[in-house]
């Protein structure tokens, strides 16, 4: 079994998914299990488990204007989100930015 987080094996083409963007630091993919019309993933490729390991602010800031150039590419308003930790709602332990967007009229319940 590879100790890779399923992120770190998207990124390194052992499994296929839907790419949206990809540069030499970050790739967005399509969520398996989307919960808005437009649910997608940016991930930075440098590892870190979870949003609060990154200590470097410019590097969360280039993660953040990442999310925003995806978000605005697929919709004009759009909702970023990140689950911290497992009490955090985190399931994957790779950071990771949702962008979910697409609701007719707005997130409402979501
Ligand atoms: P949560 O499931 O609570 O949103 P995370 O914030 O850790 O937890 O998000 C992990 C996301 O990764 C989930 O939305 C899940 O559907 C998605 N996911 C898991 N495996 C894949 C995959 N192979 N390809 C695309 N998305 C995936």
């Amino acid at each position: 079994m590879s100790d890779k987080t399923i992120f770190q094996r998207i990124i390194d083409r052992e499994i296929p998914s839907d790419i949206v963007f990809e540069n030499d630091a970050y790739i967005a993919i399509r969520d398996i299990q989307p919960r808005a019309p437009i649910h997608v993933l940016v991930i930075p490729k440098r590892f870190s488990a979870r949003l609060d390991d990154i200590h470097d602010s410019s590097e969360l800031g280039e993660l953040m204007q990442t999310a925003i150039q995806v978000a605005r590419s697929l919709s004009p308003d759009y909702r970023l989100t990140v689950n911290v930790g497992k009490q955090g709602g985190q399931e994957v332990f790779h950071t990771h930015v949702h962008i979910l967007a697409g609701w007719e009229n707005g997130p409402q319940g979501h």
